[in-house]
């Protein structure tokens, strides 16, 4: 009888170690693996910017005084877009990844521009500032848009997979 218990509470007390060694390895190796995607240049800011091996897919539109503009054509570059109203960031180099996949380097490697009152699209001549007038008469103003939230300050915005972002330049309607 004084066996069978002994017995028991090492078979008890043998299990409850194999569970907690396992428990530890598993930790180790959980651990072990997301130091090892980290490397040097771990991003600091709240917003991740892409990797070289990514591919996000954001779509977008821009309105100039309330006519919805062409699709961008094709160009060359890890980010980029194919005339299907879809900003396309697979970085090949590391001058495109993370801050290099903003909006504002989007437009610049299309040959645009796009600054916090001005934009020019790529593949376009013509530039729109803010104060220039749409048809109407109407004071214009350059705004971007995500999911629907006006962006205060977009210099610094890296557009996410999955993000629809809108680019409008036109009167801000007084309500
Ligand atoms: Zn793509
Ligand atoms: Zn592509």
């Amino acid at each position: 009888m004084l066996y069978r218990a002994a017995r028991w509470l090492l078979t008890r007390l043998l299990f409850v170690f194999l569970v907690s060694l396992a428990v530890v390895v598993f930790a180790r190796q959980f651990m072990d693996g997301t130091s090892d995607s980290g490397d040097i240049e771990e991003p600091s800011s709240e917003i991740a910017g892409p990797s070289i091996g990514d591919h996000w897919h954001v779509a977008y539109k821009v309105y100039i005084c309330g006519e919805l503009q062409p699709e961008f054509a094709l160009w060359q570059g890890g980010i980029h877009t194919h005339d299907d109203g879809i900003i396309h960031i697979h970085p090949f180099l590391p001058s495109e990844e993370g801050e290099g996949a903003r909006l504002v380097k989007w437009f610049e490697y299309g040959g645009g521009k796009l600054t916090q009152s001005e934009m020019r699209m790529p593949g376009s001549r013509e530039e729109y500032k803010n104060g220039d007038e749409c048809p109407g008469g109407a004071e214009a103003v350059l705004r971007v848009f995500v999911d629907g939230e006006w962006l205060e300050d977009w210099s610094e915005y890296i557009p996410q997979h999955g993000d629809r972002v809108q680019i409008e330049f036109g009167e801000v309607a007084a309500d």
